[in-house]
């Protein structure tokens, strides 16, 4: 065995549950050998056997200047050299806060907290806390990470309250979550004529990136304004993966509807460990310790971790960021499309400023049971083609792709020929 990746994964095995620390690493979907990364700079990462890979999946959004950012680098370093955790408030913690609620208008106070998981759970604590009702509301396809409650699949009616999906969740844990089908009115408003006042809120991914990437229609997002609006429910936008990557103001600013509650992650930690929830001051003062909803941690607000983050935040706020890394993301998007059509192949593609997915269908899926009914074995395909080829693509068909500002024309380009050769060969 010379494959340096396959030593480290039997390393690994030995000592991590299937050698890696969060599931979708192991590519169990696509099946082969996870490339140990070694390091990255720019667009790109180097694995084990220092191969290189053009990198879209950027820590699963996090990496939106493309790796070694030299302002992020430096901010980093020398924040190091002060310390690495005091566990007493900093100056940089409110930089941070005023930075991120100055970019989403939503929010009046924020919370920091270190990880996306994080955020939901104690947004949705809150959310309850604050409306003294115990329903939740979320979509089949949307992940907020692995809080308990959240850990639901529909149940076998419309509007009914879901099934645990992980081992370890007890049904009582999840009676009171209901879920329901993406995009889909019809059901939206049944769930809240049946059980609106008792909703505490919906949560919500507005352009979900955990099942691909699928936006909601501009009516589903209103609709869901109007009704947590009537019903005195709160809504909240999971924009842990959409935060800073569709656009300066996340998905709230593309589709224009304001949430009650925002959370946050992935992008404003640059690439370290920072998470957020915020939204109206009266609600967040019922957080502690002004109020009787606790939440706390030690690491929060990190002072190595906040100052990855505002050096991020700097950068993606410099005039014109976005609409670059759009038309780039466009471009791939386009490219992959008409390589695709030209080898006669099923396929579509869909981006929002750095963010995309791609099909390998004709239509743009609506919601998760569409997205699964993709063909895995061709999936699979594509995805090896383009590992062999050097290009890093998500190792599962219902994840989002990222490109970053350090991806080149030439890697977009690359890309598109090394998708097009894997066409042709169908
Ligand atoms: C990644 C993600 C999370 C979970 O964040 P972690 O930092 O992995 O805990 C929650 N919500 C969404 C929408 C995400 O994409």
């Amino acid at each position: 065995m010379t494959d340096q990746n396959d030593i480290l994964f039997e390393r690994a095995r030995a000592v991590i549950p299937g050698g890696v620390n969060s599931p979708v690493r192991a590519f169990k979907a696509v099946g082969g050998t996870p490339r140990f990364i070694q390091r990255a700079q720019g667009a790109y990462f180097w694995d084990a056997n220092d191969k290189r890979y053009i990198d879209y999946i950027g820590s699963w959004g996090p990496m939106i200047l493309g790796h070694g950012h030299p302002a992020v680098v430096e901010a980093v370093q020398k924040a190091v050299l002060e310390g690495f955790s005091y566990g007493a408030p900093t100056e940089r913690e409110i930089e941070l806060a005023e930075a991120i609620l100055a970019l989403v208008p939503s929010m009046e106070m924020v919370r920091l907290v270190s990880s996306g998981t994080e955020a939901a759970m104690s947004a949705l604590r809150l959310a309850r806390g604050a409306t003294g009702r115990k329903t939740i509301v979320k979509f089949e396809g949307c992940y907020h990470g692995h809080a308990d409650a959240l850990l639901v699949k529909a149940g076998s009616g419309l509007a009914t309250f879901g099934n645990p999906t992980s081992a370890g969740v007890p049904p009582e844990v999840v009676q009171h979550t209901l879920v329901l089908e993406y995009n889909n009115l019809q059901q939206l408003d049944e769930a809240f004529a049946l059980h609106g006042k008792d909703i505490a809120c919906l949560m919500i991914e507005a352009i979900a990136g955990n099942m691909n990437f699928v936006r909601a229609t501009p009516a589903f997002a209103k609709r869901c304004r109007e009704l947590c609006t009537q019903h005195g429910a709160l809504l909240i936008f999971d924009e842990v993966m959409t935060g800073f990557r569709v656009g300066l103001h996340g998905a709230q600013g593309v589709l224009g509807v304001t949430p009650d509650l925002t959370v946050l992650g992935k992008v404003i930690g640059g690439g370290m460990p920072l998470a957020a929830f915020g939204g109206p001051r009266a609600i967040m003062e019922q957080l502690a310790p002004l109020g009787p909803v606790y939440q706390a941690g030690t690491l929060s607000g990190n002072p190595v971790a906040t100052a990855c983050g505002l050096a991020t935040l700097k950068e993606i706020s410099k005039p014109g960021f976005y609409e670059a890394l759009a038309k780039k993301t466009r471009t791939l998007v386009d490219g992959l499309k008409a390589a695709a059509a030209a080898e006669g192949q099923p396929f579509n593609a869909d981006s929002e400023g750095g963010m995309f997915g791609f099909f390998l269908m004709n239509e743009l899926p609506q919601n998760y049971a569409t997205v699964m009914t993709t063909d895995n074995a061709q999936f699979n395909a594509l995805f090896h083609g383009l590992l062999d080829r050097g290009v890093y693509i998500a190792p599962a068909l219902y994840e989002a792709g990222f490109v970053s500002a350090a991806h080149s024309e030439d890697d977009i380009a690359a890309t598109i020929a090394a998708a097009r050769e894997i066409f042709s060969k169908r």
